[in-house]
């Protein structure tokens, strides 16, 4: 089968791709569509370490092909994919929040392989290929009536920046908000600000072309800073007294420094975007002492078997519309030029489609 491989050099479809059978409590999955995300990016820039070659990919929706002993998902099922294992057991699991399950990042064995050597799986799915096997906890159905791209995205972007902005800051109507970098997961918790009642929303991008669409999912202010410590003083003339909840969405410590500082009393900061390994940030800790607090955030800090059918929800009532944010959608020999497009801002989020007719 074809599958979109990163070999530490370069990225190539390759159609000597193979994948075991589902074995027990484990589910193939025809993928359908998968987004590209900046973390697919991340093992291409050196920021995370990923072994090759890999098959990259974690946000998407396909159908399950094939189910192991013990699944508890039908064939035929359409689902969406989340990252997340969970062991089931742990207080965690029981407590609905596999985020802290200690297996919930455990590696496993890939299903993938070449010529007989190993094809490892990007964050437990690796889902820029045509088949995919993972355990039937990481599929979540999804109803017929919602789009490819806009179901690939609830996957990662939208269920991280939601639950982001409800569960773990917990956003009151009427709070103020600083959002640092408008990509996917940034464009998405402008959505759920706007969602929760925010008064200001104010989005920090070095790219000016983002504004439009920052606006049209409802920024209230755009900044351009040159460097990161331009933008206290300026959210500061937008929102005296500083903002209720901040952001940061780019994993970049200049701009979580500037967010924290950004805070109000009793304001929260939610690192989203993923810091690259050793990075630290010099933190005045008097700052916080006004019941401020600065929250790690892993993929939105929920349950997404939950939250996921929250979300698909809101959108067939129509009180979320995630289709601004959908820039392109190209066949798996697209991915070089995508990927690059992504990298340079050119687009917002991109998606391969898989099947007969890609
Ligand atoms: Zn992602
Ligand atoms: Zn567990």
């Amino acid at each position: 089968m074809r599958a979109l491989v990163w070999d530490g050099t370069g990225l190539h479809v390759d159609s000597t791709i193979e994948v075991r059978p589902p074995g027990p409590g484990e589910v193939a999955v025809d993928i359908a569509m998968a987004g590209l995300c900046h973390s697919d990016v991340s093992p291409i820039e050196g920021r995370i370490s990923q072994p090759t070659p890999a098959v990259l990919g974690h946000e998407a929706v396909g159908v399950v092909a094939a189910a192991g002993p013990g699944s508890r998902v039908p064939v035929g099922q359409r689902v969406v994919l989340t990252v997340l294992r969970r062991c089931g057991e742990c207080r965690h699991c029981r407590d609905g929040r596999p985020t802290l399950c200690p297996a919930s990042g455990r590696p496993v064995d890939s299903p993938f392989s070449r010529a007989g050597d190993v094809v490892h799986q990007f964050v437990r799915l690796g889902a820029f290929a045509e088949r995919i096997v993972v355990t039937h906890d990481q599929v979540i159905p999804i109803p017929a009536e919602i789009p490819d791209p806009v179901a690939a995205m609830l996957g990662c972007a939208t269920v991280t920046a939601f639950g982001a902005v409800e569960d773990r800051a917990r956003l009151r109507a009427g709070e103020s908000v600083l959002v640092t970098g408008a990509g996917g997961i940034g464009l998405n918790t402008i959505l759920a600000a706007k969602a929760a009642g925010a008064e200001h929303i104010v989005v920090v991008d070095r790219n000016p072309a983002k504004e439009k669409i920052a606006r049209t999912c409802g920024a209230t202010e755009f900044i351009v800073p040159s460097d990161p410590s331009q933008i206290v003083p300026a959210v500061q003339s937008l929102v005296p007294g500083g903002v209720d909840a901040a952001f940061e969405c780019a994993g970049h410590t200049g701009l979580l420094d500037a967010a924290v500082r950004s805070l109000a009393w009793g304001g929260r900061a939610v690192i989203l975007g993923l810091p690259p390994t050793g990075a630290a940030l010099d933190l005045v800790v008097r700052d916080l002492f006004h019941d401020k607090s600065l929250l790690g955030c892993r993929m939105g800090s929920v349950d997404p078997h939950r939250k996921l059918p929250d979300l698909a929800e809101r959108v067939l009532r129509g009180e979320l519309d995630l289709t601004p944010l959908v820039s392109a959608v190209v066949p798996l020999e697209g991915a070089a030029r995508l990927v690059d497009d992504l990298r340079n801002g050119r687009i917002d989020r991109g998606f391969l489609r898989f099947g007969s007719d890609s």
